[in-house]
């Protein structure tokens, strides 16, 4: 593997960077996870632009314009031979002194990692989730703004460890007010007498890429999409739940807090958005190969 650090290609056993990068030393910085499916990169642009909002959000430059951005990435999947993978894209903001100051950070690091995909098990998908809401809340929005995809992951790291020391796969996170924010890495949805329902970002939830596509999708069907706040009880008697992200796609979920979702079984919305969000991705993106798609 080759991997993208600051404009050159490193093998990956060389693909170092200072243990005084404050990405290392304080979570300082900014990432993505993208899809590439069939030779082309799916939602890049979306994927970029959210990039740049998070780094402008805590004031961090990336020292490079988001057309570069898009071209490195793409170098990245052709140096590595990707035509159906997963890419890491992380800005740090580079290194610093051992203090927090970050103007003492010279220049953000750019690193790209393009690799395989680690999917989830195809029970998951056939059977669907059992999930939990744990403990640990999503970040008030003052604080560390959920919306931020930044390196600080250590909230969702403590519900991830909650959901499985109590034997689930995945943890709904609850914001101060206790209403539905999402879940560790993934964004949440319920299907209520047609319609389907997922939290507005202002209860704390990522504006996920695929949470967008899953809606715009949804509408093409013909189906109503809205963003109430959702309390635990509209999850319990919800007709369908399911999970949305860039790595996991769509995740039915069955069971929450011990209560059988629906019939326990993924349900027919969940299937069909699941079905097109496969055509879909397939079949859009940004070709990594001009030409030869
Ligand atoms: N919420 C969180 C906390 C995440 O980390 C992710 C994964 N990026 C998502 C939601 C899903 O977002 P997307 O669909 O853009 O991958």
């Amino acid at each position: 593997m080759k991997v993208y650090i600051n404009g050159r290609f490193y093998r990956e056993a060389e693909a170092k960077i200072s243990v005084f990068d404050h990405g290392l030393l304080y979570g300082d910085g900014v990432f993505e996870g993208i899809r590439a499916y069939n030779g082309r990169v799916f939602q890049l642009k979306e994927h970029i632009d959210r990039l740049y909002a998070s780094a402008r959000a805590i004031l961090l430059e990336i020292p490079m314009s988001p057309a570069e951005m898009t071209e490195a990435v793409l170098e990245t999947c052709r140096q590595n031979r990707i035509r159906d993978g997963y890419i890491r894209l992380v800005v740090t903001r580079g290194v610093g002194t051992l203090g927090l100051n970050p103007y003492n950070c010279k220049r953000g690091s750019v690193i790209i990692i393009a690799g395989r995909i680690q999917l989830y098990p195809e029970e998951f998908y056939e059977k669907g989730l059992s999930i939990i809401t744990v403990p640990t809340t999503r970040n008030l929005h003052n604080a560390v703004n959920p919306a931020i995809k930044s390196l600080n992951y250590l909230n969702s790291i403590l519900a991830k460890i909650e959901a499985i020391n109590a034997g689930c796969e995945e943890a709904v996170m609850l914001n101060a007010e206790g209403y539905v924010a999402e879940c560790t890495g993934d964004n949440l949805f319920v299907v209520r007498d047609g319609e389907l329902q997922t939290p507005p970002l202002s209860a704390g939830a990522l504006r996920g890429i695929t949470r967008r596509v899953v809606m715009d999708l949804a509408r093409e069907q013909g189906w109503r999409v809205s963003e109430p706040n959702l309390t635990r009880y509209d999850l319990f008697t919800a007709d369908e739940c399911f999970l949305t992200g860039t790595a996991a796609e769509i995740v039915p979920v069955v069971k929450i807090d011990g209560r059988i979702i629906g019939n326990g079984q993924p349900g027919p919305v969940t299937r069909k958005l699941m079905e097109l969000y496969r055509t879909l991705t397939r079949n859009s993106g940004e070709p990594i190969y001009p030409g030869r798609v």
